[in-house]
């Protein structure tokens, strides 16, 4: 198989050799004029040094690695790439584990395939393509998903319409892919149990990546009135029930959301459970009651740099609120998904919230995403979940 081949400017040639996947436009010396979006590539430096093989899509990114070794990217390749990826997961102890169905079993960057996310629930994988490249290779990810989990694997789902550059989702429909459909499914996740809707609900259904944070809350939860801000499905209320608080509340704007945390609530057995489906900013405001152990997981303030000050504003003024509703000897988890906030900027930024709030709080845990979120120092954009957790004086 010949692939056709981008050549980079002098210099532009170091990035890929440090392992940092992506190509920018810039970056590019000559490819031919007629090159296809999602089109497999190989890239060469000014000095005809082979680099790697990637995916071509125009765009400030023109090119995403899939290979620094010249291959033939074909199913055993995707066999190969799929497999690596199940065995780390097979490492984190999360692919036969009977207390948790529920994984990020490939993600993007960090596991060697820029623009791919596969989630899994209890059976069902749902693919989202980032790129148009991705999204082409779908029939040979599937059988490589069949080859690599074989009886672990009930279906595969197609959710790309959301993920993908608005100019190519345009004429794509989520859909199955594989196996047999099915409306909904519950996972487990260390045995709390979750309704998941993966084609009506937000990203691929469920956040996966709080699983390690969520478990935390539940060890500070017992006797505790809790408040779960942002709450979607309910994660972290349904460990706060379990783990013996005596009240939990959900606020989610999305009535939806509300709705299936509070079925997860009673799939629990969770009685002292209620829901409400307002703004978090107005209920913080208008509600007067306090708690003991209150979490903020909002969606990413920021999306890009340009935003990066409005986001910091945001975070100020929701922590600040928050902590004037945190009972003296009570906890805080707070968290940012924004990639440009770094976890010193938001460190920062909840110190200024305390100030403002006249609460001295002491960090108890610095937080990240989960293991399955896979994070590779050649790659530091992949880490984008930061949390925080204080005591609150
Ligand atoms: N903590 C959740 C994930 C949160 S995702 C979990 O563990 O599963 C962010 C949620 O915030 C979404 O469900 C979205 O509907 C909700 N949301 C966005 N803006 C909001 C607002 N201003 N007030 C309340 N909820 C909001």
């Amino acid at each position: 198989m010949s692939y056709r081949k981008i050549i980079l400017h002098k210099g532009k040639e170091q990035s890929l050799q440090r392992f940092h996947p992506w190509v920018f436009s810039g970056a590019i010396k000559v490819m031919d004029s007629d090159m296809k979006d999602g089109e497999v590539v190989e890239i060469y430096s000014a000095n005809d040094q082979f680099l790697g093989m990637a995916h071509y899509q125009k765009g400030s990114i023109s090119g995403r690695v899939l290979s620094y070794r010249k291959a033939t990217i074909d199913t055993t390749f995707w066999i190969q790439k799929i497999q690596k990826a199940f065995d780390y997961r097979r490492f984190l102890n999360l692919t036969d584990n009977p207390h948790t169905n529920v994984y990020r079993l490939l993600f993007g960057e960090g596991d060697g395939l820029p623009g791919l996310v596969l989630d899994y629930y209890a059976g069902h994988v749902v693919f989202q393509a980032h790129s148009i490249g991705m999204h082409m290779q779908r029939q040979d990810i599937c059988l490589a998903l069949q080859e690599v989990l074989k009886d672990r694997l009930l279906s595969v789902y197609d959710k790309s319409s959301e993920t993908l550059p608005s100019q190519y989702a345009a004429g794509i429909q989520n859909g199955l892919l594989w196996g047999k459909a099915e409306d909904e499914v519950i996972v487990k996740e260390n045995d709390a149990q979750f309704y998941i809707d993966w084609i009506h609900g937000q990203k691929t259904g469920f956040f996966i990546d709080q699983r390690d944070n969520r478990e935390l809350v539940g060890k500070y939860a017992s006797g505790k009135r809790v408040l779960n801000t942002f709450s979607y499905t309910g994660g972290f209320s349904v460990y706060a029930g379990l783990k013996g608080a005596t009240a939990v509340h959900s606020v989610d704007s999305s009535a939806k959301a509300v709705d299936f945390c509070n079925r997860n609530a009673v799939l629990n057995n969770i009685s002292n459970h209620e829901g409400f489906a307002v703004d978090t900013f107005d209920f913080l405001k208008e509600k007067a009651t306090e708690y003991d152990l209150v979490i903020l997981d909002p969606p990413a303030f920021a999306k890009s740099r340009d935003v990066k000050h409005n986001a910091v504003i945001g975070y100020k003024r929701l922590n600040e609120m928050a902590l004037r509703k945190i009972k003296k000897g009570g906890i805080l988890f707070t968290f940012s998904c924004s990639q440009v906030i770094d976890k010193y900027l938001f460190y920062n930024t909840i110190t200024a919230a305390a100030i403002e709030a006249r609460r001295n709080i002491k960090l108890l845990h610095f937080l990240s995403q989960p293991a399955d979120h896979t994070i590779v120092p050649t790659f530091p954009e992949g880490e984008y979940l930061k949390g925080l957790a204080f005591y609150v004086d």
